[in-house]
């Protein structure tokens, strides 16, 4: 089957040096792959800070030489992280999403707990942000999930609060063709599961699996049934990506800090490819 694997760096590495060198690691991973094997049913989206992306961007339509070794990233697709609703005008720092098209970035992550928590990106913000995403051309990976507080109180308070996330991001989506909305990605990634907060556990896989059937039967009934493709994120690493995968429910992953370890991904993408 066909699955996404999302490697979101965060703001990592701290240098340039490092992030090149991560790059060509992720890149290499893909192609020892792909001389044992095709990399055929998995799409691997990294997914920079915005000042390495740039560069990478305007470097990956030919190969990259560096010192003996010549890594082409042909197997790599890129993301950003974060995009603004607007794509020009008086808006001091922000990014537009046409912009990142027009440079070659066919994917957004939007809607992560990062941003809500730490700079109080509403979902109001995040649901602009989706249609401005769509309609510059871009995928949009929308992230859901219950916060700690919330998952404490259980399996019935964790459905209602996705329930109100999915209704209030993406309850404009309904103007678009059937066509655009299989464009959005959703993400089940409940906060208190991500590595910082876990400490690297993620949600039970069965959990996991359940709340993403429940995902795609609430934008069913919203009338978004072309929205078919739901991942899992929150501490998926070489080590439990297989339990996860067992269950074809999940169509990919998002991965915060094993994607810093080309080790990890390679690892990750030979189990995307088995199952
Ligand atoms: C994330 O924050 O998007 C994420 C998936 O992080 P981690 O894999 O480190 O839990």
């Amino acid at each position: 089957m066909h699955r996404f694997l999302i490697l979101n760096w965060k703001l990592n590495p701290a240098t340039y040096k490092k992030a090149q060198q991560l790059l060509r690691d992720t890149a290499r991973a893909c192609l020892r792959r792909q001389a044992a094997k095709k990399i055929k049913q998995t799409t691997v989206v990294a997914c920079p800070p915005f000042q390495y992306l740039c560069s990478f961007i305007y470097h990956q339509s030919s190969v990259i030489s560096h010192q003996s070794s010549v890594i082409s990233y042909q197997f790599l697709q890129f993301g950003a992280q974060d995009c603004f609703w607007e794509s020009n005008g008086s808006y001091t720092g922000e990014v537009s999403p046409l912009s990142l098209h027009q440079a070659g970035i066919r994917y957004v992550i939007l809607g992560h707990s990062e941003r809500t928590r730490a700079y109080g990106e509403t979902d109001e913000m995040i649901g602009k942000k989706i249609i401005a995403a769509l309609q510059a051309g871009l995928r949009p990976i929308v992230c859901v999930g219950e916060d700690k507080h919330t998952h404490i109180r259980g399996k019935r308070a964790s459905m209602l609060f996705v329930t109100k996330q999915l209704h209030n991001r993406l309850y404009q989506c309904s103007k678009f063709s059937n066509v655009m909305l299989a464009h959005i990605i959703v993400v089940y990634e409940p906060s208190w599961a991500i590595s910082t907060v876990s400490g690297n556990v993620s949600d039970d896989p069965a959990d996991a699996a359940a709340m993403i059937g429940y995902i795609k039967d609430q934008v069913s009934h919203m009338g978004l049934s072309s929205i078919h493709e739901v991942l899992y994120g929150g501490s998926v690493h070489a080590g439990n990506i297989e339990q996860l995968a067992a269950y074809t429910i999940i169509d990919g992953f998002l991965v915060g800090h094993a994607s810093l370890y080309p080790r990890e991904i390679q690892t990750m993408i030979a189990v995307c490819e088995k199952v």
